[in-house]
């Protein structure tokens, strides 16, 4: 783990707290190229009341017209939690050498718990993937906001 991880995971991090703010699960996202982050996207599936609000589709539709292109062939993304199979679908499809997370999720993530999309053999990509940056401080804010969810819902 590089200490650059960290500081882009921070970042993804604020990401996160924005989606918080608004009583969204808190995962953040950002898109790093040339050592500059181009993109940044957090979870807002209830605002726009769309299943594609997850941080990482936001984070690689605004990465690619940086760009000029769908390819983010360069780009290295830092997300909060491992991604659903359709955010990983995604990160392929956009041929992203690289990616780093921070906590795992074993109900969803597509990135090793329940399947590894990002690594498949038959795909003719596959991503370099970096685990547990910052893990901790991303798995307990995501706690912290179930938790309060609960007690919302037993008032
Ligand atoms: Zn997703």
């Amino acid at each position: 783990m590089h200490n650059t991880d960290e500081r882009y995971m921070r970042e993804a991090i604020k990401q996160a707290k924005k989606a918080y703010a608004l009583n969204e699960v808190p995962i953040g996202c950002v898109i790093v190229h040339e050592d500059r982050i181009i993109a940044r996207g957090y979870n807002k599936r209830n605002t726009i009341k769309s299943t594609l609000g997850h941080a990482e589709i936001t984070a690689i539709k605004k990465a690619g017209k940086v760009i000029g292109d769908w390819r983010l062939e360069e780009c290295t993304m830092y997300i909060t939690l491992e991604p659903c199979p359709m955010c990983a679908g995604a990160i392929v499809q956009a041929r992203i050498p690289k990616v780093v997370i921070g906590a795992m999720n074993p109900k969803a993530g597509c990135a090793g718990s329940v399947v590894n999309l990002l690594q498949m053999e038959g795909f003719n990509h596959r991503v370099d993937v970096t685990y547990d940056v910052l893990q901790e401080e991303c798995s307990r804010m995501l706690q912290e906001f179930f938790r309060e969810l609960r007690k919302v819902k037993s008032v």
